[in-house]
């Protein structure tokens, strides 16, 4: 088990868009894997509900997430599954993630390990199809709604290069990151 420092706002690294992992033989390659088991350490070490490989300095594009009382359908190759976990069992690892379909409208709270102490209102598509990788390179279909398909777009934004409070009003968004600053210079 692995720790991983979470950056935070305003590390640069955080506003730079990630890459696409190389697929190779048999999955991924190690290193990846290594990354994705020391991201979900993290991710339950800090108590979030999902982490972008960015946030922890890392420029690939993986995204793991765990959120409780998730419904989800999921597809590998032909087969269909309908899920429910509880907390812990929902680990949601993806390689690559692209939405493919979005509809509906959602508004919720949202926060950040990268941007602690703020949350926001943030618009989001309240259903989401994302496709992408697993860990054995094996493609992955899931289709999302309510605060998982909130969470998985928070994270893609996150390999965009975005973070929630750039979703904001240019308003509102002044007025967290003059709060921001302030808290960053009393440290
Ligand atoms: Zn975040």
């Amino acid at each position: 088990m692995a720790l991983l420092e979470v950056l935070k706002y305003p590390d640069p690294r955080l506003k730079k868009r990630a890459d696409e992992v190389i697929r190779v033989d048999g999955g991924v390659d190690g290193e990846i894997k290594k990354l994705v088991s020391d991201m979900v350490d993290t991710m339950y070490f800090e108590k979030g509900i999902g982490l972008a490989a960015n946030q922890v300095g890392s420029d690939k594009r993986v995204i793991v997430l765990d959120v409780p009382e998730a419904r989800r359908q999921e597809r590998y190759g032909d087969i269909t599954e309908e899920k429910r976990h509880k907390k812990g069992g929902n680990l949601i690892v993806f390689v690559n993630p692209v939405v493919v379909e979005a509809s509906g409208e959602l508004k919720n709270e949202e926060g950040c390990l990268s941007v602690p102490g703020v949350t926001s209102e943030v618009k989001r598509a309240s259903s989401i199809v994302v496709r992408g990788l697993d860990l054995e390179g094996v493609e992955l279909e899931i289709r999302a709604e309510g605060l998982l398909a909130v969470a998985i777009q928070h994270e893609m934004d996150h390999i965009d290069g975005k973070l929630f409070i750039d979703r904001l009003s240019r308003i509102k968004r002044d007025i967290i990151k003059r709060k921001l600053k302030k808290s960053v210079g009393a440290l």
